[in-house]
């Protein structure tokens, strides 16, 4: 094997993924059935619907340009052994092998998010805004940008630090110190993410006393669920699309209704939401999920650990010798094709898992009042209500509507 065989390897990888993705995104695309399915005619007016249809198209096409052109940069970079060059130009300010490699990540952070900076911008200020979802000022969206390169430097230049730091000491063996401290870390987001990260971009405020809050309270103590932390997030600062989740652990479990839902839904619509979120907490889907993708964490750094001296990487992206960040990237893209079939393998599972937790919130509490609110989500966020079964397949962690709701009248 020569550095030669890996580069081209690396591209024809690229290459799949990008056609791939775009046969995909095509078929979905061209998927609009002339009639609705009857169950869902009602729930667009003939203008509604085409607006929908718009919303697919202008978002679809957009999706289009900003892959393409990403795929074009990378192609370009990879073809001209840009990655190896940036990599020694940074070798020559900082002297540290691992001050050297988040050196070389950081650069390339800062680079690319210059570069889709402007898609970003497009995105909200004009496509979201022409279809009337967008909130958001230019002021919340700077204050964004900048908490979320403070977080993300901060966690990501720890948990990279970590990284380097075990491989360089521990060799080969990196891989299972760094196991149990991504898993560490894994649980502790897990368990926090709602009281410690979230704060910063959103307000969370416990629902207030009155009817919605007592028929929650109510139907909580029916199944007996042990309601401590309810809240309500400021979703609306940023967009009227609406949600509901269900975050933490043990005692420190949360659930989190956006104030765009409470809005939009009667008190039923609400608590069949809510016996959904419960419905996940009561068959365990949060540890599953935690379990799966600890196993899956550890198998990707095993593998990675087979890789990571491999000099021919780093020549492969254009170095002239081993460079641990190059390696890292390098195998990036060589797991490509495992991590999308495990995140294929994980929709699956969360789409079985949705379906328990809405066979969940009918039996315990109100199927007709799910399916209301269901629809009515679907329509206030213009979802695409007949995505192509491919599509569903590779990229939906839901099932489709129409699918949810045919599963509950059964
Ligand atoms: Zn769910």
């Amino acid at each position: 094997m020569t550095s030669q065989t890996i580069l081209i390897i690396i591209i024809a990888i690229l290459c799949f993924n990008e056609l791939l993705s775009n046969v995909l995104l095509y078929l979905n695309l061209k998927h609009n059935p002339q009639q609705l399915p009857e169950e869902l005619k009602e729930l667009y007016t003939q203008e509604e619907y085409q607006k929908s249809l718009a919303y697919k198209k202008t978002t679809g096409n957009f999706s289009f340009l900003t892959s393409s052109l990403s795929f074009i940069a990378m192609l370009a970079l990879l073809l001209t052994g840009s990655f190896g060059t940036i990599a020694e130009w940074v070798n020559g300010y900082v002297s540290h092998p691992i001050w050297q490699a988040l050196a070389f990540f950081g650069v390339l952070m800062v680079v690319n998010d210059v570069l889709t900076l402007p898609f970003q911008l497009y995105s909200t200020f004009v496509i979201e805004e022409r279809f009337g979802f967008n909130k958001i000022t230019p002021k919340t969206f700077v204050m964004d940008k900048v908490k979320g390169v403070l977080v993300g430097s901060i966690l990501g230049g720890l948990l990279g630090f970590a990284l380097l730091y075990l491989i360089f000491e521990m060799k080969q063996q990196f891989w299972i110190y760094f196991w149990i401290v991504i898993s560490g870390f894994m649980l502790f987001m897990n368990m926090f993410y709602t009281s410690l990260i979230l704060p910063l971009f959103n307000k969370l405020t416990p629902l207030e006393v009155g009817e919605l809050r007592s028929a929650i309270e109510q139907y909580c103590q029916k199944v007996n669920f042990p309601l401590t932390n309810l809240f309500v997030i400021d979703g609306s600062k940023r967009s009227t699309k609406a949600n509901a989740f269900f975050s933490g652990l043990g005692a420190k479990k949360k659930v989190v209704l956006y104030d765009t839902l409470i809005k939009n839904h009667s008190t039923d619509e609400l608590v069949a939401v809510l016996a959904h979120e419960v419905g996940h907490y009561k068959k365990k889907h949060i540890p599953l999920s935690i379990v799966i993708s600890t196993l899956q964490t550890g198998l990707v750094l095993f593998i990675l650990s087979w890789f990571v001296f491999n000099p021919l990487l780093s020549q492969a992206l254009g170095a002239s010798s081993l460079n641990v960040a190059l390696n890292l990237m390098a195998f990036g893209f060589l797991y490509s094709p495992i991590s999308m079939i495990t995140s294929l393998l994980m929709n699956v599972l969360s789409r079985k898992n949705e379906y328990e937790a809405d066979d969940y919130a009918r039996t315990t509490y109100n199927g007709e009042a799910l399916s209301n609110a269901l629809k009515k989500l679907s329509t206030d966020n213009l979802s695409n209500l007949t995505p192509h079964p491919a599509y569903v397949f590779f990229y939906y962690s839901h099932p489709p509507l129409l699918a949810r709701l045919r599963a509950m009248t059964k």
